[in-house]
Order: structure tokens, then sequence, then C-alpha cells
């Protein structure tokens, strides 16, 4: 079942002399449930697509269905409300708040969003992630891996359909790297989330149900692993 479509979407920053084409006329289909991974060279529009699918920037032209909602034609206090539902974002900085536990930043966008969590589930999340034990730790008691792990709780807990990652391990060793991703793999496929990632290791693109690779703005590659 189809749960993001992108229709010739475009991207452009800029104006004249200045002008850049970061996204040439995209199109996309994803079904729910699926990982996929996007890969190309620094500079090709990886971030700028990853951004435009969670709705935290706004196209040149075209169109990204979420559901089939055509989520750019929505008011943007709506947008804003379908972003905070629907969609979780992991970024390489864990940004997490220092002086809340694990625990807390955790619970920290569903608190925003006035969303009662239920015990069971948050306990199940911390222990998917491997954090039960660290959950009354403050973020500078722990290695980067579960630094990590609590940014991917604090994305999670509001359980979006989609999560987004941008090369969510690229400030981790191999070995912090490995144990995100397989508890990430995991956590999505428990609660059968769709997972698009940008990734520069080609370890982690193999362990996607899909790679799509971009150049110059452009998808060259769009394969079935
Ligand atoms: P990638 O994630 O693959 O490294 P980006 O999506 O970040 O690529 O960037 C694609 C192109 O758009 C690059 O040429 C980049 O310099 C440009 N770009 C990205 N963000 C901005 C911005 N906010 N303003 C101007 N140019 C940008
Ligand atoms: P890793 O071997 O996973 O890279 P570290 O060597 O950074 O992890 O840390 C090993 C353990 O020590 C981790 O479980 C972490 O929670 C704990 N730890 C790391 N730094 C601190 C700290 N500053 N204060 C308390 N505990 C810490």
């Amino acid at each position: 079942m189809e749960i993001l479509k992108v229709e010739n979407l475009t991207k452009s920053y800029g104006t004249g002399e200045a002008k850049v084409d970061a996204l040439k006329n995209i199109n996309l289909s994803i079904n729910k449930g699926e990982f996929v991974a996007i890969v190309g060279p620094s500079g090709s529009g990886k971030s700028t697509l990853l951004h435009l699918l969670g709705g935290v920037d706004k196209p040149t032209s075209g169109n990204v269905f979420i559901n089939d909602v055509d989520i750019y034609n929505l008011k943007e206090k709506d947008l804003s409300i379908f972003r905070r539902r629907n969609i979780g974002i992991i970024y390489q900085f864990y940004n997490l708040i220092p002086v809340l536990s694990v625990k807390e930043n955790i619970l920290l966008p569903a608190e925003l969003d006035n969303r009662k969590i239920e015990k069971a589930y948050l306990n199940d999340l911390l222990k998917t992630l491997g954090l039960k034990e660290r959950e009354n730790h403050l973020p500078n008691e722990l290695s980067g891996g579960q630094q990590q792990r609590t940014s991917i709780g604090r994305s999670l807990i509001n359980r979006p359909a989609i999560v987004l990652a941008d090369e969510p391990t690229g400030n981790l060793d191999s070995k912090n790297s490995k144990e995100v991703i397989e508890l990430l793999k995991l956590s999505v496929k428990k609660y059968n989330q769709t997972l698009i990632m940008i990734t520069h290791d080609n370890n982690i693109a193999l362990q996607a149900d899909r790679v799509i690779s971009i150049e110059d703005g452009m998808i060259t590659a769009n394969e079935v692993i």
C-alpha cells in the first residue's frame, strides 16, 4: 500500500546568477513499511528531498502526498499538526536537552502535543532501544550511541507513520553505528513504520528494501534490493 507519493517535485534556491536547482522533477512512490535508503554524492539534493518529504520546507513546484493528503496544499497550521502526528525526523546531531533525562527527552514531543503516552508503550520503546537502564540518566552521562538512541526515541514517541533519517550514524563509530541501525530497524518493523534514510554507508544502504540514488537533483537509480 502506497503511503508516500511525490509528483514532479522541483526545488530551487536563490535567484538569478545564484540560483541552484537542488531537485529537478522528482517522481517517487513509497509503500507502507518499506525501508528506503537514499544515497548520492554530497550536494546532490538528498537533504532537500528529505526535508520536502517531511513537510519542513516548501517545494518550488510539484506535490508530496502522504496517505493521499497533498501536504503542501494544507494551511501552514494544519501542515504543522499533520507533521507532528505523522512524521518523525532523526538528524546526525542529537539536539537533546541537557537538563532533561533520557525519558524526559523522549517524552518531550508528546508533551508539546498534549498527548498522553501509555506507560507500557514508553517502557516498550525504551526497552526496544536498549535504554531502559538509562531512562533517568542525563545526556552527558551517555555514550554517543545511547544519545542517538534517545533522539530516535524522541522521534518515535508520537508513533509517526513515516520516519525520516538524515545520516543518523554520521557521528558514531562503527560499533555504535551498527547497534543504532539494528535498533532503529527493529523499532520501525515493530510499529509498522516506513523508514527513509540518507546514508553514505554502503553496508547500511544494502540493508534497505530499496536504494534510491540521487545525482545532481535527479533520481538516477531506484532499485529493489
Ligand atoms: P545533499 O544532502 O545531497 O548534500 P542538499 O540537498 O543539501 O544536498 O543540497 C543540494 C544543493 O542545494 C546543493 O547545491 C546545496 O548547496 C544547495 N542548497 C541546499 N540548501 C540550500 C539553501 N538553504 N540555500 C541555498 N542553497 C542550498
Ligand atoms: P561505548 O563503549 O558504547 O562507546 P562509552 O565507552 O562512551 O560507550 O561508555 C560506556 C558506558 O559508560 C556507557 O554505557 C555509558 O552510559 C557510560 N558512560 C559514558 N560516559 C559517561 C559519563 N560521563 N558519566 C556516566 N556514565 C557514562
